[in-house]
């Protein structure tokens, strides 16, 4: 614990996280030093160090969204997986830098300012995935490598790369870009996000970490600040499949305190069998293929299939053809979803509120536009637009109709006894800060999440892997999505491509 925080200050500059909570974090991991001497130890994650996204509930401690209207939120409660990683004796290092309301794909729209990847171009970094199999590591990938290593004693802290954060820099990617950074960085073994569009598995691939979506529905969301509550998850990201599969494990069930998880339907991974990969049936589905992608995005793309292929998979080109359709679908949901959800902040209850005492109607004006960022009003007036009653059932009927089809995409792939499907995370490795902040190039870079909101749509389980290097050195990764409920498989065919 004190070597991650220690990482964690030698990190300032790359803005990971907009709270360490140092003094809960001492406190914790004494408390676990303790079981450990006395032979009582809690649970699987007991000492471990890990952080939250800046929209978990946190007990007592500030919960922000990156938003100035929750600046000085303090919840009296802690969100459902919050809890269930504390009963497992984790310690809690510090809450992660966000989107504001995790709305975005870079982590670059926060009152805390934006975080930074820890890759960067030109230094020769291995793959930390790869330096489990490697005998020479590089700087920034000694020491341990997974909450594995470290239960077996290995407490070597893995070095930190000289990191040039002067000028132009890499963008962590987003919403969840503390998260990953976090993670990447080594300051903690575990992190949790959130994806509602893609937000835990996009910053995963651009800083070279496991991403997983789980199941709607297998993880309680209670506590987890809503953007659209049909379609957030807690993301779970981690260093190694192994590593995402133990913190699935101690997250997913049934909660009585969210209607919308299931009951009976986990089973706790196992993924000590090497799975047997003549039994599986991998599915390429040829609409996520599309503009923008690059060439050596789609390269890696079609040579892992072969690898796959070479070791007794079938591969089979599949299509998914409502998949071009998925951005607009999602810009409309999200947007309804936000207008309703963020109409809560209005500066009585909780929160910011407005110097402002002219009427009650003012003082919700001058507190929301006070409160929220331009990305956040935005969204709200749009979603507000396709609410009125005489655009309703143009625009928002229509995408849930949109949605659904969508869906039956994914139902027809799987009863045609596919078992993953096999697409590139992101179109490219990550972009420069000064490219993404273009005005204009907002929608170019909402194009990111191509890939991944489809996954949201349906429900079904996703999960992000680092493969290799870009030309210019970044991490470039692939995404598996399974059936709804089968992480099991998912992570099984994850962990033979890692
Ligand atoms: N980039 C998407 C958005 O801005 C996804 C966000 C997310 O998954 N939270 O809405």
């Amino acid at each position: 614990c004190a070597a991650c925080l220690h990482q964690a200050e030698k990190l300032k500059k790359l803005n990971i996280f907009v709270r360490l909570t140092r003094e809960v974090a001492e406190i914790q991991a004494r408390q676990a030093d303790v079981r450990y001497q006395n032979g009582n130890i809690r649970g699987i994650l007991d000492g471990i160090p890990v952080a939250v996204k800046d929209n978990y509930c946190t007990l007592n401690i500030e919960t922000t969204c990156s938003s100035r209207i929750l600046e000085t939120f303090r919840p009296q409660y802690n969100a459902t997986v919050v809890q269930k990683l504390q009963d497992a004796g984790a310690v809690l290092l510090g809450k992660c830098n966000m989107d504001e309301f995790a709305m975005g794909s870079g982590t670059v729209d926060s009152i805390h300012g934006p975080s930074k990847n820890i890759w960067q171009s030109g230094e020769k970094y291995t793959l930390i995935r790869n330096a489990k199999k490697s005998e020479e590591s590089t700087e920034h990938v000694q020491g341990y490598n997974s909450i594995h290593d470290i239960k077996m004693g290995c407490r070597k802290l893995h070095q930190l790369s000289s990191h040039n954060s002067e000028g132009d820099w890499f963008i962590a990617g987003g919403s969840s870009g503390g998260s990953a950074v976090a993670v990447a960085s080594g300051t903690v073994f575990a992190a949790l996000g959130s994806d509602t569009g893609g937000s835990t598995r996009n910053p995963a691939a651009y800083c070279g970490v496991v991403g997983l979506k789980p199941s709607y529905g297998l993880l309680s969301r209670h506590g987890l600040i809503p953007l659209v509550n049909s379609m957030d998850v807690p993301g779970i990201l981690t260093r190694t499949v192994d590593d995402a599969a133990t913190l699935l494990n101690v997250l997913a069930g049934h909660d009585p305190l969210d209607s919308t998880t299931v009951e009976g339907v986990f089973i706790p991974l196992d993924l000590s069998q090497d799975i047997d990969l003549t039994q599986v049936r991998i599915g390429i589905p040829k609409e996520y293929h599309c503009a923008g992608m690059s060439g050596e995005v789609v390269q890696m793309w079609s040579e892992v299939a072969d690898t796959l292929e070479q070791a007794g998979a079938q591969v089979i080109q599949v299509s998914m053809p409502y998949t071009p359709s998925s951005i607009a679908c999602y810009s409309v949901l999200n947007q309804c979803e936000v207008a309703s959800n963020m109409a809560r902040y209005d500066g009585i209850e909780f929160g910011l509120r407005a110097a402002e005492d002219r009427s009650t109607e003012q003082l919700y004006a001058a507190t929301r536009s006070q409160g929220f960022n331009e990305v956040v009003r935005g969204r709200i007036l749009a979603g507000n637009y396709f609410l009125l009653q005489r655009n309703y059932s143009q625009y928002f009927v229509q995408a849930l109709k949109v949605r659904r089809l969508i869906a039956q995409d994914f139902d027809k792939v799987w009863s045609s006894g596919i078992d993953v499907l096999l697409t590139p995370t992101t179109l490219t490795d990550a972009p420069r800060y000064s490219q993404f902040i273009l005005r204009d190039n907002r929608e170019q870079c909402a194009s990111q999440d191509y890939c991944t909101q489809p996954a949201n749509m349906a429900g079904c389980p996703a999960i992000t892997i680092p493969i290799k290097l870009s030309e210019q050195g970044l991490p470039l990764s692939l995404q598996l999505m399974a059936q709804n409920y089968r992480e099991g498989m998912l992570l099984a065919v994850a962990k033979w491509i890692e």
